[in-house]
C-alpha cells in the first residue's frame, strides 16, 4: 500500500477540524447567496421534490455560471416541477429550454433519467450517493454527494473545480490537481471534513467560498473566515518552511502531494501557487461552411431553412442552417463548391456556388473546439421542396427560429 501522506496534507487534528466546521459555517449563514435552489431545498417538505429540485440546479451548474443558471432554472421548474412532469415532457421541449445554456447532453441526460426513476423506481429518487451514482445516468460523484447532503442531510463530502482549490490552499498541495493520486485525496479530505450535522450548509459553504473569496486569481485571503487553517495563507505570510525536518514537514523532495522539485514555490505567486494543474490540450480548430437559405413565405415575410443535427454528437438534437465541414486549408472557391454540392443536395436543385453570398466568419469556442462557421447566405425565389429522406427540417421565421433548440453558435451566425 502507498505510503500515507505526510501530516502537513490531512485534516488530522479533530480540533482544528470542528475549530474550521465553525467558522465555515457561521460565515455561509452570514454570507451565502440567495439562490432560488437553495430557498426550495430548504423549505420544500417533500424529500422527493427537493432531491429533484437540487439535481436540476447541480447538472445546469455544471459548466455554467450561477448568473446565467438562475433564469433557465427558473423557467425549467416553472414548466416541468416535478420529476413526473419532466418525464412527460418531448426532447425537442427539452433543448429548446436549454438553448443557450451549452453542453446540450447535460439536458437530455437529465430528463432520460426523469423518466428512469419514474418507470423502474417508482417515482422515487434514491436517497444515498451511493445509489444516486449507481442508478441515475448523468449523475457521477460529485452530483450524487451535493443531491445526498444538500436534499437528504447524509454526510459525504464533494469535490468539485472549487472545492479542489480551497483544498489545495488549505494543504498546500501542489501535486497536479487533476491527477487520479490527487483527487483520490482529496476526496478523502472532503469526506473527513464534512460536518455531520449539517452536511449539505458545509459543501454548499466550501464551494461558495471557492466561488466568492478563494477565487482563482486575486483571492481575498483578509476576509476569508478559514484562514487561520490554510497553509497557503501561512507560507505567504511567513515564507518557505524550515529546512530542517519537523513533523509538519515532507520528505526532501518525494512528497507525492508537494509541488514538483522543477517548479518550487513562488513567492510572486503567494497562495495561487495552489492548485496546480498539467497543460490543458489546445482546442482542436475545425473550419464550418454554413448557409442561411431565405424564401418568402406565403404571408410575404421571410423564412429560413434550419435542419436537425444527428441524435448523437457534438450539439446533438439540436437545429442549424445547412452546414458542412471543411477541410483545414481549402481555398474559398472550392469552399463555395463543396457547400454548392451539400445545398443541392438537400434542395434536389442545382445550386451556383457563384449565387453563394459571402457573408463572413464567426469564432466559436466550445470546450475542446476552436469552430470557425463560414457564413454564406442564398436567397431563393422559387418554392422548394426538400428531401424528406434526409434529417428533418422546417422553414422558420425569425421568432420561429429564436424559440427554437439552437445553439448559441447558431444565434451568432443569425446575428452575422
Ligand atoms: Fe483561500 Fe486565502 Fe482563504 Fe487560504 S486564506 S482558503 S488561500 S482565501
Amino acid at each position: 500500500a502507498p505510503a500515507p501522506p505526510p501530516a502537513r496534507h490531512l485534516f488530522s487534528d479533530p480540533a482544528e477540524v470542528e475549530a474550521l466546521r465553525g467558522n465555515l459555517l457561521a460565515w455561509y449563514d452570514r454570507c451565502k447567496r440567495d439562490l432560488p435552489w437553495r430557498a426550495l431545498a430548504a423549505t420544500e417538505p417533500d424529500a422527493n421534490k427537493r432531491g429533484y429540485a437540487v439535481w436540476v440546479s447541480e447538472i445546469m451548474l455544471q459548466q455554467t455560471q450561477v448568473a446565467t443558471v438562475i433564469d433557465y432554472y427558473n423557467r425549467w421548474m416553472q414548466k416541468w416541477p416535478t420529476l413526473q412532469a419532466l418525464a412527460q415532457a418531448s426532447l425537442e421541449e427539452v433543448n429548446e429550454l436549454w438553448a443557450g445554456l451549452g453542453y446540450y447532453s447535460r439536458g437530455k441526460r437529465l430528463q432520460e433519467a426523469a423518466r428512469k426513476v419514474v418507470s423502474e423506481l417508482a417515482g422515487q429518487m434514491p436517497r444515498t450517493a451511493e445509489d444516486l451514482q449507481k442508478l441515475l445516468p448523468g449523475v457521477g460523484r460529485y452530483t450524487a454527494g451535493a443531491i445526498a447532503s444538500i436534499s437528504y442531510g447524509q454526510a459525504t463530502g464533494v469535490v468539485d473545480g472549487n472545492v479542489i482549490r480551497v483544498l489545495c490552499r488549505l494543504r498546500c498541495i501542489g501535486a497536479d490537481s487533476s491527477s487520479p493520486a490527487a483527487i483520490d485525496r482529496l476526496w478523502d479530505m472532503a469526506n473527513v471534513l464534512v460536518d455531520r450535522s449539517r452536511p449539505g450548509d458545509f459543501n454548499q459553504a466550501l464551494m461558495e467560498l471557492g466561488a466568492t473569496v478563494c477565487v482563482p486569481k486575486a483571492p481575498l485571503c483578509g476576509e476569508c473566515p478559514v484562514k487561520q487553517h490554510c497553509q497557503a495563507w501561512r507560507r505567504k505570510l511567513f515564507g518557505n518552511p524550515p529546512k530542517a525536518p519537523d513533523i509538519e514537514d515532507c520528505g526532501v523532495g518525494d512528497c507525492p502531494l508537494c509541488p514538483p522539485a522543477t517548479e518550487p514555490w513562488d513567492s510572486s505567486l503567494g497562495v495561487t501557487n495552489f492548485p496546480r494543474k498539467a497543460a490543458k490540450k489546445p482546442p482542436r480548430a475545425m473550419r464550418t461552411a454554413t448557409c442561411v437559405l431565405e424564401r418568402r413565405g406565403c404571408h410575404g415575410a421571410p423564412e429560413y431553412l434550419i435542419v436537425q443535427r444527428p441524435s448523437s454528437g457534438l450539439l446533438a438534437g439540436l437545429w442549424e442552417f445547412p452546414s458542412l465541414p471543411l477541410a483545414q486549408d481549402l481555398q474559398e472557391e472550392r469552399e463555395r463548391e463543396e457547400l454548392a454540392d451539400h445545398l443541392q443536395a438537400w434542395m434536389g436543385q442545382p445550386v451556383a456556388a457563384k449565387g453563394l453570398q459571402f457573408i463572413g466568419e464567426v469564432i466559436h469556442i466550445f470546450s475542446h473546439i476552436h469552430q470557425t462557421y463560414v457564413v454564406y447566405s442564398l436567397p431563393l425565389d422559387g418554392d422548394v421542396t426538400l428531401d424528406p429522406a434526409l434529417s428533418p427540417s422546417r422553414w422558420v421565421t425569425q421568432d420561429e427560429f429564436h424559440a427554437s433548440a439552437v445553439s448559441t453558435a447558431m444565434k451568432k451566425v443569425w446575428e452575422a
